[in-house]
């Protein structure tokens, strides 16, 4: 087979995986090598759909042992397959990053003969680009479940980053999903990794020669919308990796309908803004000192027409409005609409003199949601005088919302059904209608700022 043809189908079948992320690495060109991690060297982007483009990222082979029902490598899917040999990886690799075409190796695979052999055939391409290629560009190597906890070791001896995919949430799925894997077998390669870290962080500390084990970090992911997992679950497991393994990252996947097994249900697309929704929840769990448990339980769902950080504040509205001006730092975090910049900026601003909602304007944040739940000297900007309903209303990003039921809900909720001419509820009608559209106007310009 040409080489192009594997890289068509070994590419394609690649771009399911996620878990690709450049950052956290600092390795630097040194002597005759060739290749950077740093700033200049090695950026990551994504495409629209989260998948890492700086990367070469590709498959060594799609020939799979396995077979998890949820993937499309799976042995008993017909597609066509192919398996690059070590060497033609290499030069590939090499030929590509001094072309400047890619800025670092994304290496994952199937499972071919048994998880030590596939190990191991990707360990030949690690070492011989590291050793023989003097290569310094970013690696990010798959973790293949099941490899020798030597073999595993190695490979965090030669890559920047390394990740173990768990993909189904919950344990009581594998077996009938994924029945060649254990959620336990996943978990202990991610648990001997965290450790080795450690030892590496504490060599390293003794002696600054000391050679650095993964030193962008593990990261993992999971597949949303496969199994009926709720988000409050989903959720809940990515906080115990956080805490447990240190992950760097947990990449979530919205599961796109690659087989019709009776267990997998029939999506017409893929989850995209429940994965979103997911992507921000996490946010707040790594930068805003959230804690899963105070976000969902575990059986519920994150609202796909709020973000999660609104989703929280609106079901605590007792804590609301604060006073920006002497709120902790913690509880601006927690504000809607003020991100970490904003929060850093209100925090440094108002040592100096007390903030004015002018002032907010002039720094750049953007109130749209978070005069629904501030103070500033005592006042509140805010339209709905903190009625929960309303300003859901008014700040939910699905289109349909308002234009579809905004008259009647307005009419039910002022009582006006068997009032229409009472001129004091027709006022308030008209105050609401005009202030709802303007902020769904609004709203709808500025999404996508700080959580
Ligand atoms: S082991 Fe990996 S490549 Fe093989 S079927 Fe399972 S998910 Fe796909």
């Amino acid at each position: 087979m040409e080489i192009l043809d594997k890289i068509r189908i070994l590419a394609d079948s690649a771009k399911y995986d996620v878990s690709c992320s450049s950052s956290g690495s600092t390795r630097g060109k040194e002597g005759s090598g060739i290749g950077n991690t740093v700033p200049s060297g090695i950026c990551h982007s994504f495409t629209a759909d989260g998948r890492c483009i700086s990367l070469l990222k590709i498959l060594m082979t799609n020939y799979c042992i396995y077979d998890c029902a949820y993937c499309q490598n799976r042995i008993s899917n017909d597609l066509e397959r192919a398996a690059f040999t070590p060497e033609e990886l290499i030069s590939l690799t090499m030929a590509f990053y001094k072309r400047n075409y890619i800025e670092g190796l994304f290496l994952s695979s199937g499972v071919v003969v048994s998880p030590d052999h596939t190990m191991e055939l990707m360990l030949r391409i690690l070492k011989t680009l590291r050793i023989r290629e003097k290569f310094k560009g970013y690696i990010h190597v798959k973790i293949i479940p099941g490899a020798s906890p030597h073999l595993v070791h190695e490979a965090g001896c030669y890559a920047d980053r390394v990740s173990v995919n768990i993909e189904l949430p919950e344990a009581e799925n594998y077996p009938v999903l994924t029945p060649q894997k254990t959620q336990q077998a996943i978990l202990k390669p991610m648990d001997q990794i965290a450790r080795n870290i450690l030892e590496n962080t504490e060599e390293r500390r003794i002696s600054r020669h000391a050679e650095h084990f993964v030193p962008a970090g593990q990261s993992t992911q999971l597949i949303i919308g496969a199994t009926p997992t709720a988000d409050g679950k989903i959720l809940s497991l990515s906080q115990k990796l956080y805490d447990r393994f240190e992950l760097k990252r947990v990449y979530y996947s919205a599961y796109i309908p690659v087989s019709t097994h009776a267990l997998l249900p029939r999506l017409e697309s893929p989850p995209l803004l429940r994965e979103h929704r997911i992507y921000q929840a996490d946010w707040l769990l790594r930068f805003y000192q959230f804690r899963a448990e105070e976000l969902l339980s575990a059986e519920e769902n994150l609202d796909v027409n709020v973000d999660p950080k609104t989703q929280w504040a609106l079901s605590h509205m007792e804590l609301f409005p604060v006073e920006i001006n002497r709120a902790s730092y913690e509880m601006l975090l927690r504000i809607p609409g003020i991100g970490l910049t904003s929060a850093k900026r209100i925090w440094k601003a108002r040592k100096l003199s007390p903030i004015t909602y002018e002032g907010l304007k002039k720094m750049g944040i953007v109130l749209v949601r978070a005069k629904h739940f501030i103070l500033v000297g005592g006042k509140y900007y805010g339209n709905f005088a903190l009625n929960r309903d309303y300003i859901y209303e008014a700040i939910s990003e699905r289109k349909d919302v308002l234009q579809m039921n905004l008259f009647q809900e307005i009419d039910r909720r002022l009582g006006l059904e068997n009032k229409k001419d009472d001129p004091s509820k027709i006022l308030q009608a008209a105050r609401l209608t005009s202030a709802l559209i303007s902020e769904k106007q609004i709203i709808s310009r500025s999404s996508g700022g700080e959580l």
